[in-house]
């Protein structure tokens, strides 16, 4: 296939706009399609890992945001009594991955990636249908409310309910439901003081961490049906559910308005794709892999593919092999993390809490396990933007300057751990 020109990006999230930003920054000409009036992204606050911010650092973005995040990691687990069952640290998860994990507000995020592109690169209240995939000898076509568009390459970043997706592989069962709902908040807490944590109950979880603009970003899961929706107010369903439990949680309930709440029920693709192209068009992110945010890594791993597409551009069957494998992988992690993170047996609650604070009593390390093969992947294009994955004294090396065996092929980075080192 000839080397691609013109890009049309079908959804303007994070998947869509990272693309674009790689694809605009190698020479090619992009246009975004986003059918909201606004980019203004759903959602609160997102937790990016150290390898999707090295994806970032390839388009030069990685050092800005690692700027305006809090670092994630000095906090831990806890019980809903309020007993901490682990603790872990930002510098142990930077050393062990080679650079921090970050929370930032999604807004900042997009912003960061749309001010990466010409103005006149994003169309919004542009709702699109992919009309024609192309083929090696014809472009592809997308019909745009201002008329049909041409590309070397269209990219379907049209999230979880993909339509692109559907189109072009009409026998695959779509998304499943994961067995329960979210609600998230990012609300100023007045004289609040907290540790990062994650709380797990019977059957729900509750996070509550800082944001840099001295807002406090909160989430919280439950077992449910499908479906449901509180008859009075999300706030007022969250109150009941996680009201009793320790501090800060009532604290931050206290704070927030009915309207701060949102409430998701989380679906995910158990079922990979065949693959993540067809003729000219590439699926990235939730259109190709949605998952469950047990390892907040939905929005990494559409980074990722954003970074690996725009190396590929020209070879999308390469993409697939670069992308289906890991994101299958960490795909069956998230589930599996979420299954433990929300299990109602009580039995079974019991040898995960003493599973949890015997390993964590072992050191930081053991618990950072869980991450390894995800958050240490590195992007296959060099060199690196970043110097600045400093934590403490210690400068972590230039990566500019690794070793070759530290710039794995696309290929590599299965996203499953070390088979020596399995997840607790
Ligand atoms: C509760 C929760 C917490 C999460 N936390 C994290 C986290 O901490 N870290 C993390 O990495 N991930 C997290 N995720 C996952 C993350 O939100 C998603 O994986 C990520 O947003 C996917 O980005 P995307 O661009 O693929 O899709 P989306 O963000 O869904 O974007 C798709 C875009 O396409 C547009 N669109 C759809 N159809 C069309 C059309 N026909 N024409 C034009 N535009 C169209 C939509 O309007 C939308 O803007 C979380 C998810 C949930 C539910």
């Amino acid at each position: 296939m000839a080397q691609p020109q013109r890009v049309v990006v079908i959804g303007g999230g994070i998947g869509g706009l990272a693309a674009a930003v790689a694809l605009h920054l190698s020479g090619r000409q992009v246009t975004v399609l986003e059918r909201s009036r606004s980019l203004e992204p759903v959602g609160a606050a997102i937790s990016l890992a150290p390898n999707a911010l090295r994806a970032l650092d390839v388009v030069g973005l990685g050092d800005g945001i690692r700027a305006l995040a809090v670092w994630q990691g000095d906090g831990g687990l806890r019980t809903p009594g309020g007993h901490w069952l682990s603790r872990t640290s930002a510098d142990a998860a930077a050393r062990r991955f080679g650079g921090p994990l970050v929370l930032l507000h999604r807004a900042t995020l997009i912003d960061h990636l749309a001010a990466r592109l010409p103005p006149e690169a994003v169309r919004t209240a542009a709702g699109s249908v992919l009309a024609d995939p192309g083929d090696a000898h014809r472009p592809a076509r997308v019909h745009t409310p201002d008329g049909d568009l041409e590309a070397d390459l269209v990219v379907a970043a049209d999230g979880i309910r993909s339509a692109v997706r559907r189109a072009l592989f009409p026998d695959h069962p779509g998304p499943v439901y994961s067995g329960f709902t979210t609600w998230r908040v990012a609300i100023p807490v007045p004289g609040v003081r907290f540790a990062s944590h994650e709380t797990w109950g019977r059957g729900r979880i509750w996070g509550t961490h800082p944001l840099a603009d001295g807002r406090v970003y909160a989430y919280a899961a439950a077992v449910t049906p499908a479906g449901g929706r509180a008859q009075d107010d999300e706030r007022a369903e969250l109150l009941r559910r996680f009201g009793h439990w320790h501090q800060p949680i009532p604290a931050v309930l206290a704070a927030a308005r009915p309207g701060d709440v949102l409430r998701h029920d989380v679906h995910h693709l158990a079922e990979p794709l065949p693959a993540f192209h067809h003729g000219r068009v590439a699926l990235v992110g939730d259109a190709a892999h949605a998952m469950p945010p047990n390892l907040g890594q939905g929005g990494n791993q559409a980074v990722e593919d954003a970074i690996v597409l725009a190396h590929h551009a020209d070879d999308l069957p390469a993409y697939t092999a670069a992308r289906l494998p890991r994101t299958a992988a960490v795909t069956r992690r998230a589930v599996k993390a979420a299954r433990l993170n929300l299990m109602s047996n009580r039995a079974g609650i019991a040898v995960r809490n003493t599973a949890v604070a015997t390993l964590s009593g072992l050191g930081p390390a053991l618990l950072l396990r869980g991450f390894d093969g995800i958050a240490d992947w590195r992007p296959p294009q060099r060199p690196y933007a970043s110097r600045r994955t400093r934590v403490g004294d210690e400068q972590y090396p230039d990566e500019r300057y690794l070793p070759d065996e530290w710039y794995p092929s696309a290929g590599t980075g299965s996203g499953e751990p070390a088979p020596e080192e399995n997840t607790p």
